[in-house]
C-alpha cells in the first residue's frame, strides 16, 4: 500500500474549468473502483481508503466527464496528476448520511462501506472525496494518488453469476445501463428472477420520461444465487443467508429495506457495464429503499403498489429525487434536512435559494405558498410539506410518484429532473 498512495500535495488544488476532453486521452474501456469507509457520528465524518480495484467494464458516460449535476451529499473528483486537470467527477449519497440523522448516531461511532467507480485511467491520477457543506460548498474528506499500473490494484472478480440481457437497445457507451441484481433467490429460482427483472423493466416504462427514452436504456439481470430464499426481517426474528445480505427494519423502520454490503453489491454489478444498480428482493413484503448513485432496492412480489414502489425507489437512486411525503408523527429521518439551507435535491425547497429549483417553471399567477384547491392540484406550485417535514419545506406539486403510491406518475418537476440525468449520461 505504501507505493499505492503517493504523498499528498500540501495544496491539492483542482482546476474546475470545463475543457474539451477526449475520453480516450485519459481512460481505457475498463472501470476503476475505489472502496472506502465512511466513519463517524451525528457530528463528524471521516473517510478511510480500503482498496482499489480494476473492473472489466465501464458503463458510465464518456462525455462531459468533468461536469456534474450538483446532485448528492458527496462527490468525488479525479484529476490527472501531471496536469492537475479535473478529468472526471460525480456526486453520490450514502446510507451513512441517513444514519447520521438517527438517534443512534448521537450515541456511537460507526463505519459504513462506500464505493465509487470511474473509468480506468491510463496515467497517474489523484482522487478526492468531498462532503457537501452547503448548496455549492464542499469539504475534502479523503485524497490520494495512484498509478494505474500499480501491481497491488486488485484485478480479479470475486463473484460469479449468470447474466441475461433483459433489454439491450443500444451500445453501452451511449446507453443508460441498469444492473439488476438478484437478492434472496435460491439456485432453483433463477427463472423467477428473470421474470421479475423483466417485470421491473415493464414497470419502469409505465412512467415518463423512461418510456420516451426507452431506446437509450439497457437492462441486465444478474442472477446472484442466495443460499436461502427470501429476505431477512430482524423485527420478526427471520434471518436469511442471501447474496448481498439485505434486510428490512433499517434504522428500526419496518419497511426500510437496505443492504450494508456495498462492496458485495458492486462485485455483482461489475459483471456488466452499468450506470445504475437495482437490487430485486425476492419477497412479497412491502418495502424498499433508494439512495442517489448508491443503489435502489425493492421487493419483487409486493402485492401492494408494486410498480409504484419500484419506480419511486429508482427516482431516488437514479435522479437524486427527495421523498415528497411527510407525516404528522415523527419520521425516522426527521432530522435529515436543515431548513436554513437549500438541499441539493431538485424537488424540495425551504425557499432559501428557490431560484436554483423550480421557480422558473411556476405559472405566473400561482400563489406562494400554494393553497390546495381542485384547480391548484393540477398545477406546478409551491406546496407546503415534503422531505419528511410538514412545515417549512415545499414540494412542486400536490401529488407525485415521490409522494404517494396513488399518484399516477412523476410530477413535471421530477420528470424533468429524471430526463436531465438520462440525457447527461447517454448523450
Ligand atoms: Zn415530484
Amino acid at each position: 500500500m505504501k507505493n499505492l498512495i503517493s504523498t499528498l500535495l500540501l495544496f491539492f488544488t483542482i482546476s474546475s474549468s470545463v475543457f474539451s476532453q477526449n475520453y480516450t486521452d485519459f481512460f481505457t474501456d475498463k472501470a476503476c473502483r475505489v472502496d472506502f469507509q465512511f466513519c463517524g457520528n451525528n457530528k463528524q465524518t471521516s473517510a478511510y481508503l480500503e482498496r482499489i480495484k480494476q473492473e472489466p467494464f465501464w458503463g458510465g458516460r464518456r462525455l462531459h466527464l468533468s461536469e456534474d449535476l450538483n446532485l448528492g451529499q458527496y462527490r468525488f473528483l479525479v484529476t490527472d496528476s501531471a496536469s492537475n486537470q479535473l478529468i472526471y467527477t460525480t456526486g453520490f449519497s450514502t446510507l451513512y448520511f441517513e444514519w447520521q440523522s438517527t438517534p443512534e448516531a448521537k450515541l456511537v461511532n460507526k463505519s459504513f462501506e462506500q464505493t465509487v467507480q470511474f473509468p480506468y485511467p491510463k496515467k497517474a491520477v489523484k482522487v478526492a472525496v468531498e462532503k457537501r457543506i452547503g448548496y455549492a460548498e464542499w469539504e475534502t474528506l479523503l485524497q490520494f494518488g495512484f498509478s494505474p499500473d500499480d501491481k497491488l490494484i486488485i484485478r480479479n472478480p470475486n463473484v460469479s453469476a449468470q447474466v441475461k440481457n433483459i433489454l439491450k437497445n443500444n451500445d453501452s457507451s451511449k446507453a443508460i445501463d441498469i444492473a439488476v441484481i438478484a437478492e434472496g433467490y435460491s439456485a432453483k429460482q433463477r427463472a423467477k428472477f428473470y421474470k421479475d427483472a423483466k417485470q421491473l423493466a415493464e414497470n419502469l416504462f409505465t412512467h415518463e420520461p423512461f418510456l420516451k427514452h426507452k431506446n437509450q436504456i439497457n437492462i441486465y439481470a444478474i442472477a446472484a444465487v442466495s443460499e436461502d430464499s427470501g429476505i431477512t426481517m430482524p423485527h420478526k426474528d427471520r434471518w436469511k443467508n442471501t447474496a448481498v445480505g439485505s434486510h428490512y427494519y433499517t434504522f428500526y423502520e419496518p419497511r426500510y429495506l437496505t443492504s450494508p454490503n456495498v462492496y458485495k453489491i458492486r462485485d455483482y454489478a461489475a459483471l456488466v457495464p452499468y450506470d445504475a444498480i437495482y437490487i430485486l428482493a425476492n419477497t412479497p413484503v412491502y418495502g424498499g429503499g433508494g439512495i442517489y448513485n448508491f443503489y435502489a432496492l425493492a421487493s419483487a412480489d409486493s402485492k401492494r403498489a408494486q410498480a409504484e414502489v419500484l419506480v419511486h425507489e429508482f427516482g431516488h437512486s437514479f435522479a437524486g429525487l427527495a421523498d415528497e411525503y411527510f407525516r404528522e408523527n415523527a419520521d425516522v429521518l426527521d432530522g435529515m434536512y436543515n431548513l436554513k439551507e437549500e438541499p441539493w435535491e431538485p424537488n424540495i425547497s425551504p425557499l432559501v435559494n428557490f431560484e436554483a429549483k423550480w421557480k422558473k417553471d411556476l405559472p405566473s399567477d400561482i400563489q406562494i405558498p400554494t393553497p390546495v384547491t381542485e384547480e391548484s392540484k393540477t398545477k406546478i406550485g409551491v406546496f407546503e410539506g415534503g422531505g419528511y417535514l410538514t412545515k417549512g419545506m415545499y414540494r412542486p406539486c400536490y401529488d407525485c410518484r415521490m409522494r404517494t403510491n396513488e399518484a399516477k406518475t412523476f410530477c413535471p418537476v421530477c420528470e424533468k429532473a429524471v430526463e436531465k440525468v438520462i440525457l447527461f449520461l447517454s448523450e
